[in-house]
């Protein structure tokens, strides 16, 4: 995670020297990519969760996602509810974080797809390896399996793909070793043709997902958008639910807002 952030840094730095945005400078497959809002969390009430859930709805995001797995017995209620809140048209997602047991998750798969979910998120521990190809296998065709967002090297995502394990892979550019990182997974995650997703830091991943042909859409998570927002000018605005490069701040085209971030100063 140190290398990758050094390594995005760089990417950063390179762009400002070139006097050009990162996304120019990567490449542009596309010049803006969607974005699924993503939230959710157990800890809420069904109607929190439906309010959430339908005020991005309202902004424009044609996808949304959710936890699950925490409390399994409440699973059933809250993914109703929260179809419910967003109506027939909008996409449902569903992250259980690896909290199911195998057939567990197998029966949620079943019953969340009556409810209209189309992706279950590491339904099983990620290391369970066998387990998450069970579950790509034997889950309704209309749900697909996504998992990877603690792919760290190249090994990582490798060790999915040749398993056959993941219907869709995410990838953490803080995680996966920076821009280049991302790009060399990248590569090895289309010569499977498999789709990717971007995880979490949505700021990082707006000039990828737009220059990696592979990446359907980036994560908005609320709690790293709340960051992005409080510490950063420049942050990606979401526009009928979909992200754009800024065509004109050269880098990353964030710029750190140090008095904001000063009362987080740790002194050591
Ligand atoms: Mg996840």
């Amino acid at each position: 995670m140190a290398i990758s952030a050094v390594d995005v840094a760089c990417w950063d730095l390179k762009a400002k020297l070139l006097d050009v945005p990162l996304s120019k400078l990567i490449g542009m497959a596309r010049p803006k990519i969607p974005a699924y809002a993503s939230g959710g969390v157990t800890s809420m009430t069904e109607r929190e969760l439906s309010n959430q859930l339908s005020g991005w709805v309202e902004k424009g995001f044609r996808a949304v996602k959710m936890k699950v797995g925490r409390e399994p017995e409440r699973d059933l209620g809250r993914v109703a509810a929260a179809r419910n809140a967003i109506g027939p048209g909008v996409e449902l997602l569903v992250d259980a974080n690896g909290a199911y047991q195998r057939k567990q998750a197998l029966a949620f798969a079943d019953r969340f797809a009556e409810l209209g979910v189309t992706w279950f998120e590491e339904p099983v521990l990620r290391t369970d390896v066998p387990g998450l190809r069970l579950l790509r296998d034997r889950a309704p065709s209309g749900i697909e399996i996504a998992g990877g967002e603690y792919g760290y090297e190249p090994a990582d995502f490798r060790r999915f793909l040749e398993a056959q394990a993941l219907d869709v892979i995410q990838a953490d550019v803080t995680r996966c070793g920076g821009i280049t990182g991302f790009l060399r997974n990248a590569a090895q995650i289309e010569s499977h043709d498999l789709p990717m997703s971007c995880h979490c830091a949505p700021a990082l991943h707006v000039a990828l997902g737009c220059a990696v042909p592979a990446v359907r859409h980036v994560e908005w998570f609320i709690d790293h958008v709340i960051i992005e927002q409080e510490l950063f000018d420049g942050f990606p605005r979401p526009e009928k639910g979909e992200l754009k490069p800024d065509p004109l701040e050269p880098g990353l085209g964030l710029s750190f807002k140090r008095g904001e971030a000063a009362q987080y100063r740790v002194r050591i």
